[in-house]
């Protein structure tokens, strides 16, 4: 299951890639309190786009094959032909409808269950979370379903023999950790500037290429294990947070005169003299 670089061997790294929504776009239903998705486009996680970038430069250094797996409905495909073109070497969809209404457990069942199901590999990266369900979780929970190490928060990663040598991005600062593979990494957005899909991997990516779709038998998953079922999370209730607080905009025709307006605030409420 693991490599030696020092011996050139090659490196087989997994990218898990979900398909958003396009947040900025997405508005809440105040009656139902559930997102409206009708009409909001869908993207590629932001955060997995550094985790697909990073494997990238890490197989043109090293050797080796990147390949993609989203859980996901079957329009997800779209997503899994973006990253295709921009260079990966394979992409697998996990689409089932017995996977739907999975929490964040069922989830990282259902994926560790499908790169179970894919064999061999040194690396698996993550992106930090999801801009939609924002818990971060998948990727810790994910390295504990499959008994790896790993890191989150990675922000350089370098390899050395059969050890990784990763950068962790903290609030103040930031932390060097090595670690063996196989292990997983979850990449925040500092890690790089992901490169764009080629005109070529696009054309590639419709014409030639056929994302592999694997239901729940596929993987052999617990019916028990996957979606609502499999899920111990229960929502409650959603629902928009109200606002705090009053703004008030301080106007004025240049900047010298707005500022003599937040001064004479400050000293109205006595938090300047
Ligand atoms: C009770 C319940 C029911 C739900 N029902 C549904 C539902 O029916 N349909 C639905 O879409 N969501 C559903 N969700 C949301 C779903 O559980 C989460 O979106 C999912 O578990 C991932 O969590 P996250 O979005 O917080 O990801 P994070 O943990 O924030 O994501 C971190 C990283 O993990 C990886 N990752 C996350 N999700 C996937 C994925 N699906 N495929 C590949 N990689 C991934 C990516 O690399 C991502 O950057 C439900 C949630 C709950 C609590």
């Amino acid at each position: 299951m693991s490599i030696d670089r020092n011996k050139g061997e090659n490196m087989n790294i997994i990218v898990c890639m979900k398909q958003v929504p396009d947040t900025t776009d997405v508005k809440i239903d105040p009656k139902t309190g559930t997102l409206i998705r009708e009409g909001v486009p869908s993207i590629v996680n932001p955060d997995d786009k550094h985790a697909i970038e990073e494997s990238l430069r890490l197989k043109e250094k090293f050797g080796g094959t990147v390949t993609v797996v989203s859980m996901g409905p079957p329009q997800a495909i779209d997503a899994l032909k973006e990253v295709y073109a921009m260079g990966v070497d394979d992409t697998i969809l996990l689409s089932d409808r017995a996977f739907a209404g999975a929490d964040t457990w069922a989830t990282s069942y259902t994926l560790g269950m499908g790169i179970k199901a894919l064999g061999e590999y040194d690396l698996i990266f993550c992106g930090l979370q999801a801009i939609d369900g924002d818990t971060a979780q998948i990727g810790p929970q994910l390295a504990e379903f499959l008994d790896i190490p790993q890191v989150t928060y990675v922000k350089k990663v370098n390899i050395e023999g059969n050890e990784l040598t990763v950068v962790r991005a903290l609030e103040d600062g930031h932390m060097t950790v090595k670690v063996p593979m196989p292990a997983l990494l979850t990449a925040v957005k500092e890690l790089n500037r992901p490169r764009y899909p080629t005109m070529g991997g696009i054309i590639k990516a419709y014409r030639e290429h056929e994302t592999k779709v694997w239901s729940a038998s596929d993987i052999e998953a617990e019916p028990a294990n996957i979606g609502l079922e499999g899920s111990p999370t229960q929502v409650k209730r959603t629902f928009a947070p109200e606002p705090r607080g009053k703004v008030e905009i301080i106007e004025g025709d240049s900047a010298a005169e707005m500022v003599s307006g937040l001064v004479d605030k400050l000293k109205e409420k006595n938090v300047v003299r």
